[in-house]
């Protein structure tokens, strides 16, 4: 069966679930979308700030902390996008519509996750980063430091806390 011929260029992207959406007509705003399979999917942008996901401050000491290896010279939501479809490569789907021009993004993903699902898995990744990299810096205390508050650490709870506050201050 023939795809049906989207406006603009390239090609149509293939969700985790199977539906396919043109990666250039998502909303820069957009963080959910309701697909027609009937799931709610996570968007992510690289134009979204890591605050949609973790504090300024832990923004902070990731960006010290996390060395980059591209053209980017700072850890942002590229990267933590990169470590979920590493993590869970059947779960996003990843769109490039650096050559649109219009749509005020070059890249996006589509999760098969839903938007708090995503946001746990995100937040799980960042914090083990930087558990890694605060290991690989070789100081004792530190570590031991980090690790006792990682202890008290409550993912889920953080998470909800954050979207509750996050969309209290900027309501979508
Ligand atoms: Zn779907």
């Amino acid at each position: 069966m023939p795809e049906p011929r989207v406006p603009g260029s390239g090609d149509s992207l293939q969700l985790p679930c199977g539906e396919r959406v043109h990666p250039c007509d998502l909303d820069l705003g957009m963080r959910a979308y309701d697909c027609s399979c009937g799931e709610t999917h996570a968007v992510v942008t690289d134009a979204h700030p890591l605050t949609r996901f973790v504090p300024e401050a832990l923004v902070d000491s990731l960006q010290e902390v996390v060395e980059t290896e591209d053209r980017f010279d700072q850890f942002t939501t590229a990267h933590a996008l990169a470590m979920v479809h590493e993590e869970f490569p059947d779960q996003v789907a990843r769109g490039d519509c650096a050559d649109d021009g219009q749509v005020g993004y070059a890249l996006v993903w589509v999760a098969g996750f839903d938007p708090r699902s995503l946001h746990r898995v995100v937040v799980e990744l960042l914090v083990e980063l930087m558990n890694h990299a605060v290991e690989h810096a070789g100081n004792d205390a530190a570590v031991r430091e980090f690790e006792a508050q990682l202890a008290q650490f409550d993912v889920a709870a953080f998470v909800d806390a954050y979207r509750r506050e996050r969309e209290f201050d900027t309501p979508v």
